[in-house]
């Protein structure tokens, strides 16, 4: 049994901090507006405040940092779900084995090609491939037909230019495979990091041993993928817990291969058919208590991306948006085919419900209208900026020399390619009123050049 999660340490830090005091709290947010990142006890006190006064200043502190890190740049995807078979029984998932009401779907190639295509004509340039797990229909070789499948499935200017998949946990040859298609970031959830409740909510099935999950980002890295996205699926089990957990993940990779995971994800438990813990969730958490998690998050790892999926509602989103997320999917579908409108059956294919029905468009338009620039940059890992050498960009500030031309260059693209008239209007007037506002003047005659490339008919610019 590893140790990379001390429960009874975590358990007593929870108790031990639930008498902060403010000035303890206010040392906690002054350290964190450092870009220091916090300890897990500085963690287990921000997440034990409830002064309303001092949750606002957390919230506050979160949205700073994220400001300055990030500036107003929203990262944008599609997940792109390629089977719903699985051998698991994972008690929340609409895919789990013993849901003999689910319809069964694994695309085949060419439906995989087709619903890329519907994808990159939407103007989509990032996607996440999802699968069940199954020996058979999601195997690594499966995997990686399916990778070379979607990267190939260009027609004209529409083409996916990153692939980040959320998969089972592998062997290392088997995600040195996967590495070899050219892949972003393995994704990979721990659900939850409590032993017992992992152990309930995982009755059979590979997926039920907790430790070969919890040490996969280990077995990826040294096949040589070093963008991990971690993640929780809260409403499992107690939040406060499982954030500390995280945590703790993310500071025992920096400590063991060098570099914390690039991205966190914060889904939470939606309704799914004839999935027990997703019908009834086991610790649901309220949307207040969730945006300040997400601002905790955001004050304790800086630097590490925060994604958030189309689970929660268009109204929550957009207060999200403001306390540390960097990346947003948009017009999703969670059932493989379900891009194609032609498919009828969806609700009995799909993982889970969804929260926000926007199309990418009408999240485009609103994401404009609010001053955030919808990136749908792939430069940094196109160019090798990944794991160590991404984090030795980034923690110095300086991403915001490539982030925010790509940006730019990347939404100005979409706006001319794929956006209807009201978003591509909102969207030139944001572009010209951040070239504008631009603080750094290379920065600055570098975007407009970029954006005259484009101008005279150039696409995939970046820098
Ligand atoms: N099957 C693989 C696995 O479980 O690792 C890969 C991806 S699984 C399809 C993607 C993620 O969906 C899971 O890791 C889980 O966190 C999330 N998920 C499952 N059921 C959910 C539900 N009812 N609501 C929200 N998210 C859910
Ligand atoms: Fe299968 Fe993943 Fe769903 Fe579990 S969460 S049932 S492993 S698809």
């Amino acid at each position: 049994m590893n140790k990379i999660i001390d429960e009874g340490k975590i358990f007593s830090l929870i108790e031990e901090t639930k008498d902060y005091t403010i000035s303890e709290v206010h040392n906690i947010i002054n350290k964190a507006l450092r870009k220091e990142g916090l300890s897990i006890k500085d963690v287990a006190t921000l997440l034990n405040v409830d002064d309303p006064g001092l949750v606002v200043e957390i919230k506050s502190a979160a949205k700073k940092i994220k400001e300055d890190i990030y500036g107003k740049r929203i990262v944008i995807f599609a997940p792109l779900y390629v089977t719903n078979e699985c051998i698991n029984d994972c008690l929340y998932c609409g895919f789990r084995r013993s849901n003999t009401e689910l319809v069964r779907k694994t695309l085949s190639l060419d439906e995989l090609k087709r619903e890329t295509q519907l994808l990159t004509r939407m103007g989509h340039k990032r996607v996440l491939l999802v699968c069940g797990e199954h020996p058979k229909y999601a195997n690594a070789d499966f995997v990686v037909e399916a990778i070379k499948t979607v990267y190939s499935a260009n027609d004209g200017k529409n083409e996916i230019r990153r692939i980040n998949v959320n998969l089972a946990p592998l062997e290392v040859e088997d995600f040195k495979k996967i590495k070899a298609t050219g892949i972003g970031t393995y994704q990979e959830f721990q659900e939850t990091y409590h032993r017992e409740t992992y152990k309930k909510m995982h009755p059979s099935g590979p997926k039920s041993d907790y430790d070969y999950r919890i040490t996969a980002f280990e077995r990826a890295f040294e096949a040589g993928i070093d963008d991990l996205g971690a993640g929780v699926l809260f409403g499992l089990f107690d939040h406060k817990f499982e954030t500390l957990a995280l945590i703790s993940h993310c500071h025992y990779l920096e400590k063991k291969i060098g570099v914390g995971p690039h991205t966190i994800s914060i889904p939470r438990i939606e309704p799914a058919l004839n999935a027990p813990a997703a019908n009834t969730v086991p610790y649901p958490m309220s949307d207040d208590e969730f945006m300040k998690l997400v601002a905790i998050i955001r004050l304790a790892v800086p630097y590490t991306g925060i994604i958030l999926s189309t689970r929660e509602t268009t109204e929550l989103r957009a207060k999200l948006i403001h306390l540390g997320v960097s990346q947003v999917s948009a017009g999703s579908k969670t059932d493989p085919g379900g891009y194609d409108a032609a498919e009828k059956d969806l609700a009995t294919k799909q993982q889970f419900a969804l929260g926000d029905f926007r199309t990418l468009d009408q999240v485009i338009y609103d994401l404009s209208k609010n001053g955030f620039i919808p990136s749908f940059c792939t430069g940094c890992y196109r160019l090798g900026r990944t794991g160590i050498d991404f984090m030795a960009i980034t923690k110095p500030g300086l991403i915001q020399q490539y982030c925010q031309p790509n940006a730019l260059v990347t939404f100005k693209e979409y706006l001319m390619d794929y956006a209807s008239d009201r978003t591509r209007k909102a969207g030139e007037e944001l572009i010209k009123k951040e070239l504008d506002d631009f603080a750094d003047k290379n920065g600055k005659e570098q975007t407009l050049e970029m954006l005259k490339k484009l101008e005279n008919g150039e696409r995939d610019i970046f820098c």
